[in-house]
């Protein structure tokens, strides 16, 4: 017998729903390229290489979701929402804050792949700069750093490293935002559609900002599918800084 139209309808919803929403860890594997990180020993980060087969099918697999946030995007946006092109990106903070030029800065665990933009007080409201799709968000970050034992991690958030954060899916460049260290209170989901300057949630000091020194910032990355590591199609950083600071140019900062 076949479905009354209306089960009809909820059985495909909730299909679309699920092929455009996937477990968060499966996401973030997805989206970092050719290590793998881990923390075998509680607080030392170490990564490890994927495997060729691991990272061939990891792009195929991220491929066939991005065709569906492509159409997730595309109906639900209608005609309210406009692609975004890197001409038009939102100043991703509602406050002006110190962008720091500090892509590909050396750290202890390899160059920095991000910008980062100092507020001077926390709460700033954080904004997404092109219309696209949230593809991971974790909120509840449970951790911190104490004088006597330093750095701990309870769980909560989109990783022990990012803290609160999100990422987010650009349908017209391809690329992927990921903004780390949000405050307790992430306004969005993964599957939602959001839009141009949309807030997202405030600049905090969860994940590894939370060291003495690293607070109060926003870490903001933009990854595009690239060569990475002899495997085409893997997610490759780039600098955004050009493309942020004329979209604070353009806000009159
Ligand atoms: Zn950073």
């Amino acid at each position: 017998m076949p479905l009354p139209p209306i089960l009809l309808a909820v059985a495909l919803a909730s299909g679309i729903r699920d092929s455009i929403v996937i477990p968060r860890e499966e996401l973030l594997r997805l989206y970092t390229d050719c290590d793998e990180t881990r923390w075998p020993y509680g607080v030392e980060e170490v990564f490890v290489p994927k495997t060729t087969e691991e990272l061939i099918a990891g792009v195929e697999r991220r491929r066939g979701l991005e065709a569906a946030w492509r159409s997730h995007f595309a109906a639900r946006a209608g005609d309210s929402i406009e692609p975004t092109t890197f001409e038009a990106w939102a100043y991703p903070l509602a406050a002006r804050g110190r962008l720091m030029d500090n892509y590909a800065n050396p750290r202890v665990d390899g160059p920095h792949g991000a910008l980062d933009i100092f507020v001077s007080r926390e709460g700033a409201r954080v904004r997404s700069p092109v219309s696209g799709v949230v593809v991971a968000a974790g909120d509840g970050w449970r951790g911190g750093y104490r004088r006597r034992g330093g750095f701990h991690y309870e769980g909560g958030g989109l990783s022990r490293r990012a803290g609160n954060g999100v990422v987010l899916f650009d349908p017209t460049s391809g690329g992927y935002f990921l903004f780390s260290h949000l405050g307790a209170g992430v306004r969005v989901q993964a599957g939602d559609v959001v839009r141009r300057g949309q807030a997202l949630g405030r600049v905090g000091h969860t994940g590894n900002a939370t060291f003495p020194g690293r607070g109060r910032h926003l870490h903001l990355a933009f990854k595009r599918p690239g060569t990475g590591c002899g495997i085409e199609g893997v997610l490759v950083s780039e600098n955004p800084y050009a493309w942020v600071r004329a979209a604070r140019q353009r806000r009159g900062g």
